[in-house]
């Protein structure tokens, strides 16, 4: 039988028995008042059919509360009525636990994955929370009787709670409770109305008995984080509020943020001031990629009426410019612009001696809080052979002067991408390697395939199913021997990149002795507000992940920053829910939420709408026809759940999706928004316009169309 079916039988028969309760007016049975006039049968019954009668009272427990039906309460106190004290406590509180965890089941059965798909995004922090805390949470619940049982039990079944949790959590938490309502069944004479049997001291009572697990255990996070940073000698007075490792996009921001609000704080950069990003990764890669780029514009001058063009380059001068214009950016990352904002930059390597030290040229700075910024670096895998040849990453590659004739570059992700195509474009013979099926693992088979497209018609050899195995020497030449279909692919190559992942960087300055915790994938283990396991050394950027990207990392550090100066006043929890990028290959791929693949994946309802760029007006004057936009959407809703976008500017036009994202803008008010005309943006409203299109209200227009030719006579 399908789910489908046995969802459709189940809740047949749970309609089924709540109209035979309303139908036959079976709640006049379940009154106070009904339960005092019988209580002498019911005790005569229970007297001469003891063990039936307790069987008949659970069973009926069990269902009452299984199927949320009204009537728990006075048959509680029927239970303490019949049974005396002892018994009915035993027997009701199995009997509601049980029904409390059917009901919980069954609204687990029926809606759970439908309200996860549907509302994920809004969901991830309380699903978070439920897992961290969820116990908790619950034991309060069930002690103050704020909303009803039954609704906490059909709420907490669309959680990722387990039902083992929510059994005993709700046996324990419900015990107090029953044991009230019970005691009063042993008194039923002078009970009046079911409100009474709570005296507000009592609901009081219960309300700090329900609170104080919840606060016992942010107690015990509290000391226990104290306790990290006793055994460590607290300066009386400290040197600086906040003290940064690192001056790349996470460093440079957290510093910039904590000097903006008056914060002492000091900048150690062991290396260049800019990381990553200013010196070996975006500013130089794109300055190569628009050489490559304008190369390719000449090579397709004839798509433009031109006849012929010429270019002559010289590979070493292309990367001096590549220098120039990292040179050009510098200023914006420098120590003196730094330094004019209020941050003290300190060259030289960082080591943490304590949470609240941390050592530079011979020097012992004192800090109230740490920011962890070191970044990551080129992960270079064991094959063997490798380190037999100079192999280049992305740390040494901007030093080459000479194009490589036989370019070998391993890995099929953004770096890899990027620099496969730029290398290709300058003359070099390009052999990528790529293990997995496709390029560029993490978007849409489609876009990965229409790349390899684009890659092997500008002369690029594209290998994936290729596991890298081996290099070896043989005379003057460089084989990579790699593994495909069980047999060996010999490359030989001039020069081999390697890119295929970068390594958090968490060694050697300290993070080890301190015991600062890592997570699996390598990064430092951090909380939600990106503290580590030390409650005033916090990360941000490539060191702490989960993505290795400079907007993430920027964004990250002004939590990191916030948190560190104000944390002990209030939090931020670092919110991930819009995250964007972009590989800058030609065309670009940029991508903001779902792609379909991860929507399938995730079991997420969507609809997908495709705008094709060789319908726009400007990208056909551009003779940029190339690619599409994606746009992921809830089924009959224009609620934005992601977007793709292959194509020239890709990563500017996903810009306005990202912006609608991150406010609940949906396609409707982007198709009401003027946009340009000619522009690419356009392609935006575009995409929205084919959206609208396919949910035109047919039948409201069929009424429209009787309409105007009524009007026409
Ligand atoms: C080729 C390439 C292209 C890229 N292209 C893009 C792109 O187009 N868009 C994008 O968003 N991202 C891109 N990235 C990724 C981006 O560069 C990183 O995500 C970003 O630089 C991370 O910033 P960060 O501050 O975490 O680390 P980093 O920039 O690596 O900075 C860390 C700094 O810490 C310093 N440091 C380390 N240890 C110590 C110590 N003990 N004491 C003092 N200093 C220390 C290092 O010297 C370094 O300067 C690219 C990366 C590469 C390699």
């Amino acid at each position: 039988m399908s789910g489908r079916w046995k969802k459709f039988l189940v809740v047949i028969a749970i309609a089924g028995l709540v109209a035979v309760f309303f139908a036959f007016d079976l709640q006049r049975y379940l009154t106070l008042a009904e339960l005092k006039a019988r209580q002498e049968a019911f005790t005569q019954f229970y007297t001469a059919n003891r063990l039936l009668t307790l069987g008949l009272y659970f069973g009926l427990y069990v269902l009452v509360t299984a199927l949320s039906l009204p009537g728990a309460a006075v048959m509680t106190l029927a239970g303490g009525a019949l049974f005396g004290f002892l018994p009915a406590l035993i027997v009701v509180s199995f009997a509601s636990t049980i029904g409390a965890t059917l009901a919980f089941l069954v609204s687990r059965f029926l809606l759970r994955d439908w309200v996860q798909s549907r509302f994920r995004d809004r969901l991830a922090a309380l699903n978070a929370g439920i897992e961290r805390e969820g116990a908790f949470y619950l034991f309060t619940l069930r002690l103050v009787p704020i909303f009803p049982f039954f609704i906490i039990n059909l709420v907490m079944g669309l959680t990722p709670m387990r039902a083992t949790t929510f059994y005993w959590v709700s046996q324990i938490g419900m015990l107090a409770g029953t044991a009230v309502y019970v005691n009063a069944g042993t008194q039923l004479g002078q009970i009046e109305s079911l409100g009474g049997i709570l005296s507000p001291g009592l609901l009081f009572s219960f309300v700090l008995l329900g609170t104080f697990p919840l606060l016992a255990r942010k107690g015990v996070d509290i000391m226990k984080k104290r306790q990290t940073l006793k055994e460590f000698p607290k300066p009386k007075a400290f040197d600086y509020n906040l003290v940064v490792l690192g001056a790349g996009s996470a460093g440079l921001v957290s510093s910039y943020i904590a000097a903006a609000v008056k914060a002492k704080v000091a900048l150690i950069e062991k290396h260049k001031m800019g990381g990553d990003c200013l010196n070996t990764g975006c500013v130089p890669s794109k300055a190569l990629i628009r050489s490559a780029k304008l190369l390719a514009y000449g090579r397709r001058a004839g798509e433009f009426g031109f006849r012929k063009t010429e270019t002559e380059f010289n590979f070493g001068e292309i990367m001096e410019r590549v220098q120039r214009v990292v040179g050009d950016v510098e200023p914006h990352d420098s120590v003196e612009r730094y330094t004019a904002l209020g941050v003290e930059c300190v060259a030289g390597e960082a080591r943490i001696s304590s949470p609240y030290t941390v050592e530079v040229n011979g020097r012992t700075l004192t800090t109230r809080s740490i920011i962890i910024a070191t970044g990551a670096s080129p992960f270079v895998p064991p094959i063997p052979g490798l380190d037999q040849v100079d192999y280049l990453t992305s740390d040494n590659l901007w030093q080459l002067r000479e194009l490589p004739r036989r370019l070998v570059v391993l890995g099929g992700g953004p770096i890899g991408c990027e620099m496969t195509q730029a290398f290709a474009r300058f003359g070099a013979e390009v052999t990528q390697v790529e293990m997995a099926p496709h390029l560029m693992g993490r978007e849409d088979a489609d876009v990965a395939e229409f790349i390899r497209g684009r890659f092997e018609a500008e002369g690029v050899r594209v290998l994936t199913g290729h596991a890298a195995k081996q290099v070896v020497s043989e005379g003057q030449d460089k084989i990579l021997i790699c593994e495909h279909d069980g047999q060996p692919v010999r490359i030989p190559f001039d020069q081999i990149l390697v890119a295929v992942g970068r390594r958090p960087n968490t060694r050697g300055f300290g993070l080890e002795e301190l015991g600062v915790r890592l997570s699996e994938p390598g990064t430092i283990e951090t909380d939600p507000f990106l503290r580590t396991n030390f409650p005033n050394i916090l990360c941000a950027g490539d060191v702490a992940g989960p993505f290795q990207f400079t907007h993430t990392a920027g964004h990250q550090a002004w939590y990191a920053s916030v948190n560190a100066l104000f944390g002990d006043f209030k939090k931020f929890r670092v919110d991930y829910s819009v995250i964007p990028w972009c590989t800058f290959t030609d065309p670009e791929v940029a991508r903001v939420g779902l792609n379909e693949t991860e929507a399938k994946q995730q079991d997420v309802d969507h609809e997908v709408t495709v705008f094709e760029l060789a319908e726009l007006d400007r990208a056909i004057a551009e003779s940029e026809t190339h690619g599409w936009i994606k746009v992921l959407t809830r089924p009959g809703k224009d609620k934005i759940l992601g977007v793709t976008i292959v194509g020239t500017h890709a990563g500017d036009l996903l810009a306005e999706y990202i912006l609608a994202m991150k406010h609940g803008i949906g396609l409707n008010k982007i198709l009401g928004t003027i946009h340009p005309y000619p522009t690419l943006a356009e392609a935006n409203k575009m995409v929205a316009g084919a959206w609208k299109r396919a949910h035109v209200p047919e039948k409201l227009l069929t009424w429209v169309e009787k309409l105007h030719a009524w009007r026409r006579g």
